[in-house]
């Protein structure tokens, strides 16, 4: 199959309004188009059709009992595909909607088990990003879309990173730049009394709280224990796995650069993760940049392009410094915490 890769100016959205109808089109025949978000790139599809959903799982070679999120592109959508929308869920959605925020809700039939990996309940999102609305609205309205990498690979925050993984396998991506955020959205469960995280992100738990009041963390994220499941079924898996084995350092700063130092000149091709504020501490090995302490958003949005790099690069083994900052580090850390299988070091 020829994948199609095409510019979208969100500039200019009336220029390209052809292609964004055939885009449409693409999705209503139940086939895939790959589209940006404020969060990662999407894999979409339509999400009323179960073989158009099927076709996500075999092109990212996902596991099936890991269901996909629903994307829509107005609020009043939200009705035609859950049974009922309790009250935390509405304050949440006139809070963060359009946002990179995702609510669980109880389903309604008309969505099939095989977009919601057979669970009776259904992942919801209203994006914020206009290229994303107007494919959904071509598309019929529901687009069913995980982030738009090969399973196991680390999210894409370009349309390269989409190519480089679903080139041959999918029609069409649409480009529309880097993505402002680059870590995946916030997922929320509003299905039981209080509402629960399930997946941390640029959405924080204190602004979650600030809306609803009482939050919970689902357990499954925090526990050290790996044998506590994860409420989320995707978040089981070893997601954003470099090639290379990685591991993260923690401690003082300068006691955290000098082991990494000493690390790099063992033999072997050796990654480092570093931020501006420490980049001229590194003397050896590929060191990278992912941003700076000061800016938070800079080192999300850095996070998954770096960790596909070093693969590029053919590093051996990656040492990262830990970025566990009050607001989006929380959801930083847990995509590194994953990338490194739960290995970190504190050298303090
Ligand atoms: P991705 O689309 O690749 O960002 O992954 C979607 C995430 O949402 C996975 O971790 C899923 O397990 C989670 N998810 C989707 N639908 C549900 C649901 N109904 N209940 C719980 N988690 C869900
Ligand atoms: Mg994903």
């Amino acid at each position: 199959m020829q994948t199609e890769l095409i510019w979208i100016d969100r500039e200019h959205m009336s220029l390209h309004i052809h292609k964004m109808e055939q885009a449409g089109k693409i999705l209503r025949g139940g086939g895939l188009v790959a589209f940006p978000t404020e969060t990662v790139y999407g894999l979409g599809a339509d999400a009323l059709n179960e073989e158009a959903a099927r076709k996500i799982y075999e092109a990212k070679g996902r596991p099936s009992d890991n269901p996909l999120i629903v994307h829509i592109a107005d609020p009043e959508a939200l009705d035609g595909i859950v049974e009922s929308v309790p009250e935390k869920a509405a304050a949440l959605a006139a809070a963060f909607w359009p946002g990179p925020l995702t609510m669980i809700f109880h389903k309604k039939e008309c969505v099939p088990y095989g977009t919601t990996g057979g669970l009776s309940t259904v992942a919801v999102r209203m994006p914020s990003d206009e290229i994303a609305r107007e494919l959904i609205r071509q598309g019929g309205g529901y687009v069913a879309a995980p982030s738009a990498n090969v399973s196991g690979r680390p999210s894409p925050t370009t349309a390269q990173h989409v190519y480089e993984d679903m080139a041959g396998r999918i029609p069409m991506i649409l480009d529309g730049g880097p993505v402002p955020i680059g870590l995946e959205s916030t997922i929320v469960d509003l299905t039981g009394e209080r509402p629960v995280i399930l997946r941390p992100g640029y959405i924080t738990l204190d602004m979650v709280r600030s809306v609803t009041g009482e939050v919970e963390v689902d357990q499954g994220l925090i526990a050290e224990d790996s044998s506590v499941r994860p409420k989320a079924p995707g978040m089981k898996y070893r997601h954003y796995a470099p090639k290379a084995d990685l591991q993260i350092v923690e401690g003082p700063m300068e006691q955290v650069i000098s082991y990494i130092n000493e690390q790099c000149a063992a033999p072997g091709k050796t990654g480092v993760i570093c931020t501006e504020e420490t980049r001229e501490h590194y003397h050896a090995g590929d060191v990278k940049c992912i941003g700076s302490r000061r800016d938070e958003l800079s080192i999300a949005s850095h996070l998954f392009a770096i960790l596909r790099e070093f693969d590029e690069d053919q590093v051996d083994r990656i040492y990262s410094e830990s970025f566990d900052t009050p607001g989006i580090g929380q959801a930083v850390m847990n995509r590194l915490l994953k990338a490194a299988g739960h290995r970190k070091i504190d050298v303090s």
